[in-house]
C-alpha cells in the first residue's frame, strides 16, 4: 500500500484541516513554529520503539506508547484523555520495521533474553511468550493501524481518528490511504 507523503500544506486532506491532526503534520513534517499550549489538543498512540522522536510543542499532546501502537489494551487511558483531558482527535501512528511484526520469528531471542537479562527460568519465559505474544502480534504494520483506526472510530464516534505511519528511514509522518466509506 502506497503511503501519502505530507511535504506541503496542500498535502493535508481537507477533513483534517483546522484539527489537531493538521497541526501535528505541520509541526513534525513542515517545520511550523511551535504555538504555546496550556492544555493538550491531541492524543498520539505510538509504538514504544526508541527510534522515533516527534517534533511537537510542550503540552500539545497526550502520548500513549505501546508495542505496535496497539491501543486495544490501553482503553482506559484513551478514554481518560478524551473524557478528562478534553482531546477530540487521535493520531494513531505505526512505524516501519516494527518489532511487533512477526513476533514468532523473535521467540528464541525473547525467551533467551528473559532468562539471561531478567533472571527468569526458561519455563516461565516460554509460558510468558506463548501466552502473550498472540495478543501483541500486529501482522502488517499499515494494515493493523488502518484496522485499529476503524475500531477506534466505532468506539469513540465523535473523535477524529487519523491512521498514519512514522517512517524510520526519513523520520517523517505519512498518511495511510483510506477507502471511501
Ligand atoms: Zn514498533
Amino acid at each position: 500500500m502506497e503511503l501519502i507523503a505530507v511535504d506541503r500544506h496542500a498535502d493535508i486532506p481537507p477533513q483534517y484541516l483546522g484539527t489537531p491532526i493538521a497541526d501535528l503534520l505541520e509541526y513534525h513534517n513542515l517545520d511550523r513554529p511551535f504555538d504555546t499550549y496550556t492544555t493538550a489538543k491531541l492524543l498520539v498512540g505510538m509504538c514504544m520503539d526508541s527510534r522515533k522522536h516527534l517534533k511537537i510543542p510542550e503540552n500539545f499532546s497526550f502520548i500513549i506508547r505501546s508495542g505496535g501502537a496497539n491501543l486495544r489494551y490501553s482503553e482506559f487511558k484513551v478514554s481518560y484523555a478524551i473524557a478528562c483531558g478534553g482531546v477530540r482527535a487521535i493520531a494513531l501512528m505505526g512505524h516501519t520495521n516494527c518489532g511487533m511484526v512477526n513476533l514468532a520469528g523473535r521467540r528464541e531471542l525473547f525467551i533467551n533474553g528473559l532468562v539471561e537479562n531478567a533472571g527468569w527460568n526458561r519455563e516461565q519465559a516460554e509460558e510468558h511468550f506463548n501466552t502473550l505474544a498472540p495478543m501483541f502480534e500486529i501482522g502488517n504494520e499499515i494494515e493493523f493501524i488502518g484496522l485499529e483506526a476503524k475500531r477506534l472510530r466505532v468506539r469513540y464516534p465523535k473523535i477524529i481518528v487519523c491512521p498514519m505511519m512514522y517512517k524510520l528511514e526519513d523520520n517523517r509522518l505519512y498518511l495511510i490511504p483510506e477507502a471511501a466509506e
